[in-house]
């Protein structure tokens, strides 16, 4: 089964440290490879508590988008969990520059239980078993960040990760499945993020056959994601919806 499961839909800081929301990133299983992706705070927890349980051994690496907490809290551990507390050397994390750079967010003493640390730049192309992706463009978001397309042998999803709305956003990301954190309902932030407004235009431009909002921040949390989601849907004659914590998607009935 070629799956997409959220473990956790928070945004942004207050969410994420009240955990209105969960927040343990995306597990990715293309092909049978699986990658987690941006493992924010209970990652671990979150996949032990899957129904069916997410068993990290199965891991075959991890992808952090940039360096924020509510993305890489759980980096740590779930390389541990991963390589089976360090005793079997195995894995890739993809991760840019600034992460493992100064005040590194991957501590030096479990990037030995990995097979590598890949770092991903603008343009990149990388690959993880049966997975394919690019990271086409820096994001702006404060740090390094990057969004994903993600190719496997019979899907492709383009995952939009923290970023404030720029020009021509919309022609780096243009999957059939578009996944967006969406962290405000309108306006704009210091840090840089998508509000509804920004993903519905990038929606209506790149028309996926399935659209998904993410990483809620309060402003999102409060109007209901999936009343917005369906608002959009209606106004927009594209299938969207709201990820909500442990939402499954089976890419293969979508
Ligand atoms: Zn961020």
């Amino acid at each position: 089964m070629n799956k997409i499961k959220f473990l956790g839909t928070a945004g942004a800081r207050f969410v994420v440290t009240r955990q209105l929301r969960k927040s343990g990133g995306i597990w990715l299983k293309l092909g049978n490879t699986n990658v987690l992706i941006d493992p924010g705070p209970g990652s671990l927890v979150r996949c032990l508590s899957s129904k069916p349980k997410l068993n990290p051994l199965d891991l075959d690496g991890i992808i952090l988008t940039h360096r924020h907490l509510d993305h890489s809290n759980d980096i740590n551990i779930m390389i541990e969990a991963m390589t089976n507390g360090g005793w079997k050397k195995k894995g890739i994390v993809f991760t840019p520059l600034q992460a493992i750079d100064e005040d590194p967010v991957v501590l030096k003493y479990v990037r030995e239980f990995l097979d590598k640390i890949e770092v991903i730049k603008e343009k990149g192309i990388y690959k993880i078993g049966n997975i394919c992706f690019s990271t086409p463009v820096r994001h702006h978001h404060g740090v390094e960040t990057y969004g994903l397309n993600i190719y496997g042998k019979k899907h492709s999803i383009s995952f939009i990760s923290d970023t404030s709305y720029f020009y021509g956003i919309e022609k780096f990301y243009k999957e059939k499945i578009l996944i967006l954190n969406v962290v405000r309902l309108e306006g704009s932030d210091k840090i840089g993020h998508l509000s509804l407004n920004d993903a519905e235009k990038i929606i209506v431009s790149n028309k996926p056959k399935l659209a998904i909002l993410t990483h809620f921040g309060m402003t999102m949390i409060k109007a209901k994601p999936w009343i917005l989601a369906e608002r959009l849907t209606n106004k927009i004659g594209i299938e969207v919806i709201a990820a909500s914590d442990g939402l499954e998607i089976d890419l293969d009935k979508t």
